[in-house]
């Protein structure tokens, strides 16, 4: 959901049935149904102030400022290091929450002796070769060995391979297991991008982490956290207004001299695309 800044997780259990996260109802009989009802929890967030049509009487240059500045929720677009810290704690929850929803399907653990997803501790993307992957680290409560109703904090270490692009992509875990805090091989991956203290099996269970690999540059973009919202957005609007004129008096000039261009505003789009987190 790009024109929204948010991501949905959609998980298939064993009967076929679709489940998202977060919860927008179902689960569903089918993809497409899936994808309906994301749109009708979509369209049910809209900010009046945002959604506009061609018969309102908001000038061209206003909506693209706002479509520029807010997403249609209403949120700002802005890449602060605190709030992406908080998306992507959340993001991560519901990924690893669906995760968690899977392997307990896919081993049939019910009731008791399902896992229940308690905290998520680490996680990081690492890209080897062209392929990505994500290595997680979360606590779950399992149920005692002692078959009691007592039940333990375990700390859990899963990798995920990526696999597709554009829109959508498809997740597959290539390692779920349960790890000792104490032991464990290390791994490249995360210690290079500094997740040091993800705690990894002692086995070669895993894919990703052992080639000597970083990031690719430029994934993270630049933080903007030295102003509070206001402060930004009125910063922000008065740039994007004035590259908007600009662009608008470029226009003018090819017209006047008979030249047909597109003229592509690239630089007013630029805003709306958040970088990787
Ligand atoms: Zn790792």
């Amino acid at each position: 959901m790009r024109q929204w800044g948010l991501t949905f997780y959609i998980r298939v259990n064993l009967q076929g049935s679709f489940h998202t996260y977060p919860d927008v109802g179902g689960p569903f009989p089918s993809l497409q149904e899936t994808h309906n009802a994301i749109d009708r929890h979509l369209e049910g967030r809209w900010h009046p102030k945002l959604r506009m049509g061609p018969d309102d009487n908001v000038s061209t240059m206003d909506k693209v400022i706002r479509r520029c500045l807010y997403w249609p929720d209403g949120r700002i677009k802005r890449h602060t290091k605190s709030s992406s810290t908080r998306a992507a704690n959340k993001r991560m929850h519901q990924f690893i929450q669906a995760l968690v929803d899977k392997y307990n399907d896919d081993h049939n653990l019910l009731g008791d002796l399902a896992l229940k997803l308690k905290d998520v501790l680490h996680y990081q993307p690492i890209c080897e070769n062209h392929i990505w992957y994500y290595h997680l680290n979360f606590t779950a409560k399992t149920k005692e060995a002692d078959g009691l109703h007592s039940t333990s904090d375990n700390l859990f270490f899963v990798e995920v391979k990526r696999m597709g692009i554009g829109n959508y992509e498809e997740m597959l875990f290539s390692c779920f297991c349960m790890v000792n805090p104490d032991n464990g091989k290390p791994c490249k991956g995360c210690t290079n991008n500094g997740t040091v203290d993800m705690k990894h099996p002692d086995t070669d269970e895993y894919f990703a982490g052992h080639l000597d690999a970083y990031l690719p540059f430029g994934c993270f973009g630049k933080w903007s956290d030295s102003d509070d919202d206001d402060k930004y957005v009125k910063a922000r609007e008065a740039k994007l207004r004035h590259m908007y004129e600009l662009t608008v008096m470029r226009f003018a000039c090819l017209a006047e001299f008979g030249c047909l261009e597109i003229i592509n505003f690239c630089g007013l789009n630029a805003c709306t695309t958040p970088v990787c987190t």
